[in-house]
């Protein structure tokens, strides 16, 4: 069997590994990334981040075609989808992007093999069904695991691929569904209902807990659970689904408490669990917790000597962006002896209308956490921006510390709240104090100013509440 070796070889070329293949390159090893899948890019862009986004940008500019232009004095005749051509746009940004992986590689001179990694111990690597359909393998003096995560089920629901699927079978419906079952109001149930619903589907989402957005702000999740329902999607809190079975017809999804739902289309949003089928970490001795998570030290190193794990596959949010700055940091650490994630000032969003998004500790972690603190919160019906936009819903809350003013959480829902949050991001990871925040200039009309509002208003001083 043909063996090739290199300084070191990634599994996986999703954000983790992918990210963690160039930064090392850049650094000076030789790199191997193998991948699976014939498209590099893993899940965010080849079923997750990406086509969920083109989905929701598409989707939104239906809903405003629709029903928000009308209001600006621009009238639109009759307004039609061409569901079919929503799909290949998302496929053809999928593909420029996968593509532009390959590229990237090249560039930095990483190897791409293409096949299924096993590891054998030792540092060595078998890949099967290389090109050529060839058993090849690798060695390398560090292997960095980086193969993500796949959709979780719970028992009582078979996954059939079809009527009864995960977000990558609801991100490629060929029709609207008349009636699309959610379960899990997580960030897939909510971005992908919003979709659906958007385009013409009746939406419900059974959530086993008594809120939506589990780890989100109470206050900011209240709020945008009043939003959603506003726009048409019916929500059962509290739902525990049981069972979900194909029934000819579609499906009948059954939980405690209700009768059952008949409905054309089951999105199963319960969570992910790590990707490890096959991978061979038993042999190589790499621990994992009980959750089948690779357990990894504060250097991302398991517990077999030189096999590292980053990503979806370890604790943490499963978040493209937290996977990349791993994948960074950990070889950073090979070559430089230091590599650091700020796991303080990550931050998340939820793609929805309006958009939700977090850095830091919500006021409910921080009074856990036994921190007293001050909070401010501004409504963007105060913003002038948000008036022109006509998008007034929603608010931004700055949490501070009582005690030294330095901001531990910044939670914003409204319009591009996801693109606001890089400057709270900003601010958290350079320890800002609410005063810092309130003091920084803002260009007006902006609905950045909101985030200043908020910040004045921790002591009470916004100008336009
Ligand atoms: P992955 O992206 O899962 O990549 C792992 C790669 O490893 C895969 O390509 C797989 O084929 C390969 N692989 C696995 N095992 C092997 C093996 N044995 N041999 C060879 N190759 C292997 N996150 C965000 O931050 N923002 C978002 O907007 C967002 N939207 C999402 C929407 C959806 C619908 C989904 C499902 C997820 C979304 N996420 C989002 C989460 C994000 O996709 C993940 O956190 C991220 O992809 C994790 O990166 P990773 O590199 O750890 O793993
Ligand atoms: P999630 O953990 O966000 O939500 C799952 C929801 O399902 C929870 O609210 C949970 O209480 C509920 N649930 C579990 N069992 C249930 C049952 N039996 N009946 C009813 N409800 C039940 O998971 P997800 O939405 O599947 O997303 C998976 C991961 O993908 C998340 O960790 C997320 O970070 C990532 N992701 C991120 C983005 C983004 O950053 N915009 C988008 C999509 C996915």
């Amino acid at each position: 069997m043909e063996t090739k070796s290199y300084d070191l070889a990634v599994i996986g070329a999703g954000p983790g590994g992918y990210v963690a293949a160039i930064r090392a390159a850049q650094l000076g090893l030789s790199v191997a990334c193998i991948e699976a899948e014939a498209a590099l890019g893993g899940t965010c862009l080849r079923v997750g981040c990406i086509p969920s986004k083109a989905l929701l940008e598409s989707s939104e500019k239906y809903e405003e075609a629709r029903h928000q232009l009308a209001v600006h004095g621009v009238i639109v005749g009759e307004v039609g989808l061409d569901l079919a051509a929503m799909m290949r746009r998302k496929e053809k940004v999928v593909a420029m992007l996968t593509r532009g992986i390959a590229s990237l590689f090249k560039k930095n001179g990483i190897a791409t093999i293409r096949g299924r990694a096993t590891l054998l111990g030792g540092g060595r690597i078998a890949v099967a069904g290389t090109d050529g359909g060839r058993e090849l393998e690798v060695t390398a003096a560090r292997i960095v695991l980086a193969p993500g995560s796949v959709p979780s089920t719970i028992p009582g629901i078979a996954l059939d691929g079809d009527c009864i699927g995960t977000s990558t079978e609801a991100l490629a419906y060929s029709e609207v569904p008349a009636h699309l079952v959610v379960i899990g109001a997580g960030v897939i149930g909510l971005e992908l209902g919003s979709v659906w619903r958007r385009l013409g589907a009746q939406v419900t989402v059974l959530e086993y807990l008594p809120r939506i957005l589990p780890g989100t702000d109470d206050q900011i999740a209240e709020e945008a659970l009043r939003l959603f329902q506003k726009q048409g999607i019916a929500f059962h809190l509290g739902a525990r689904v049981t069972g979900a079975r194909a029934d000819g017809r579609g499906a009948v999804v059954e939980a405690e408490g209700m009768a059952p739902l008949q409905c054309d289309r089951v999105l199963v949003a319960v969570g992910r669990a790590p990707n490890t089928a096959g991978l061979g970490l038993e042999a190589a001795g790499v621990a994992v917790d009980r959750r089948g998570l690779i357990a990894v030290d504060a250097q991302y190193a398991t517990s077999a000597p030189g096999v590292y794990a980053i990503g979806d596959v370890i604790a943490g949010p499963m978040l493209a962006h937290r996977a990349g700055e791993e994948g960074i940091a950990c070889v950073e650490r090979f070559v430089t002896g230091y590599g650091h994630v700020s796991y303080d000032a990550l931050p998340a969003v939820v793609y929805t209308h309006p958009e939700i998004a977090a850095v830091g500790k919500t006021e409910q972690q921080a009074a856990a956490a036994g921190i007293a603190c001050r909070v401010g919160t501004f409504p963007f019906r105060g913003n002038g921006r948000a008036r022109t936009l006509e998008q007034v819903d929603g608010l931004v809350k700055v949490v501070a510390d009582a005690r030294t003013d330095r901001i531990l959480g910044i939670h914003i829902l409204g319009p591009r709240a996801g693109d606001m949050i890089a400057e709270a991001a900003v601010a958290v990871e350079l320890a800002a104090s609410s005063e810092d925040l309130a003091r920084a200039v803002h260009a007006h009309p902006t609905l950045a100013e909101a985030l200043k509002e908020a910040a004045l208003a921790v002591d009470g001083r916004a100008i336009h509440a």
